[in-house]
Parts: C-alpha cells; sequence; structure tokens
C-alpha cells in the first residue's frame, strides 16, 4: 500500500501518493482554480464545500471506487453517493435522498496525462462540473447534456475558436444527440461532439440566460428519460438541436 497524502484548499481536497507529492504541491493552486470556478458556475449541493481529486497512475486509471468507463480520457469523474459525514462517522451506509441534503457528491480522478495538458485549469473545472451536476441525478442523462454542460463550462473561446469545425461536424452531431456513449465517444468527431454540446447551452444562455442553462441541465440530470425532461422544459431536443444550429450558422 503506498503511503497517501492529502492538500486542502478552499474548494477542493487533494490526495496524492506520497511520490506525487512535488507534483501535487506544484498543481495544488491549479486544481483550486478550476474546482473554484466550477463553484462559480454551479448550484452549490447543501453541505459540499470541496471536490475530492486524486492524482491516479496507470494501473489505478478508472478503478478507484468502483471503477468507471474512461477510454481515452486524461481525467474523468466518478460518481458516489453521497453520505452526510456526521452520520457517516456513526455508521450511515444509505445513500441520502429527500432529507434536504445532497443526492450525490463526486470524485475526481487526474490521470499522469492531464498534468502535461495547457489547458489543466479547464480540465479540473470540467471534471467538478460533473461531480457538482451529479446532486442533480436521477436517471442516466443523454451523453451531449452532460459532456456539453461541462464543455461549456470551460469557456466561449473554445467554442469561437472552432465554429467551422463545429458547422462542418453539426449535421453528424444532430444524429448522436439521440444516440448513446459508444457513438459519441468513438466517433473521430468526438472533439467537434463536446463543443456542439457545449454550443446547446451556449445558445440556450445567450437566448434565456445563465438560469436556463442551469435548468436545462437539471431536467435532463433529474428525469427518468430525455422525454420527461421535454415535458419539464416545454421545449425538445429537436427544438434545442434546431435553435442551436441556427445559432452557429450550420
Ligand atoms: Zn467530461
Amino acid at each position: 500500500m503506498a503511503e497517501i497524502d492529502a492538500i486542502e484548499t478552499d474548494h477542493a481536497r487533494i490526495v496524492f501518493r506520497g511520490k506525487d507529492a512535488s507534483r501535487a504541491k506544484a498543481f495544488a493552486s491549479r486544481i483550486e482554480a478550476g474546482a473554484a470556478k466550477a463553484f462559480d458556475i454551479m448550484p452549490r449541493p447543501q453541505g459540499v464545500d470541496k471536490v475530492f481529486y486524486a492524482l491516479t497512475w496507470p494501473q489505478v486509471d478508472g478503478r478507484l471506487y468502483g471503477g468507471v468507463a474512461v477510454g481515452e480520457a486524461d481525467a474523468h469523474a466518478y460518481y458516489h453517493p453521497f453520505l452526510d459525514p456526521s452520520e457517516l462517522a456513526t455508521g450511515q451506509r444509505v445513500p441520502t435522498d429527500t432529507a434536504g441534503l445532497p443526492k450525490a457528491t463526486g470524485r475526481v480522478g487526474l490521470h499522469e496525462g492531464t498534468f502535461s495538458r495547457s489547458d489543466f485549469v479547464d480540465v479540473a473545472c470540467h471534471e467538478a462540473v460533473h461531480v457538482l451536476a451529479n446532486q442533480w441525478f436521477v436517471n442516466s442523462p443523454p451523453i451531449w447534456a452532460v459532456e456539453g454542460l461541462a464543455q461549456w463550462s470551460e469557456g466561449r473561446r473554445y467554442l469561437t475558436a472552432a465554429r467551422g469545425r463545429m458547422q462542418a461536424a453539426f449535421p453528424q452531431f444532430e444524429k448522436v444527440v439521440f444516440q448513446g456513449y459508444d457513438e459519441f465517444h468513438q466517433s473521430s468527431l468526438e472533439t467537434e461532439f463536446y463543443l456542439c454540446s457545449a454550443a446547446m447551452y451556449a445558445c440556450i444562455e445567450d437566448d434565456d440566460g445563465l438560469d436556463a442553462v442551469m435548468r436545462t441541465a437539471q431536467a435532463f440530470y433529474g428525469s427518468t428519460s430525455p422525454e420527461k425532461a421535454e415535458e419539464k422544459l416545454g421545449r425538445t431536443q429537436k427544438q434545442l438541436v434546431a435553435d442551436t444550429r441556427k445559432w452557429l450558422g450550420a
């Protein structure tokens, strides 16, 4: 068993092996910056003031806490049921649901590959947004609604820079909106699909403001099906796609 240590910042708990201590220290302020940005954007689940980041290594990438599909990702968020810390101390085993406590929080695995990325702070923010969005989780939301929110949180400059690529990929994206995880992640247009998904939220933000972005994400996370979310919103995914196509000039 490796020796484990931790650093606590205002918005993050950073956990690492003893041998990764210098890396953790060097990146702590950037992890904190990403987490702080996510807390700035997202509603805060009651009782949650920090995101948990683990520095992982190839042998454990995607294998912590029961595992998660990571593919080629440099980092990822784990879904994890939230336990009330004070009750946890007395042996709580059942996730809290309706008692005014958060339904879920989560943990982030930062793979070694993340640390050479120039957009490191944005990655830390992206994963923290996944973690915080899981407070709404009822049933697997459409993949565009999940990755779009996290990509959108990274900032508009990525959308501005990739406008032409997004316009070109949009016809394929329109199909992927109604498909699953594999069609999204295993496509050669995966990067463009992230960006087009973010454009869905950027379009909503421009039309109806930040609250509407959160309302939309919450509806898709917090409904038992996409159709139920559409009913809640009074707007279908088809309409959202059509509006985004216009917004993008595609
Ligand atoms: Zn993501």
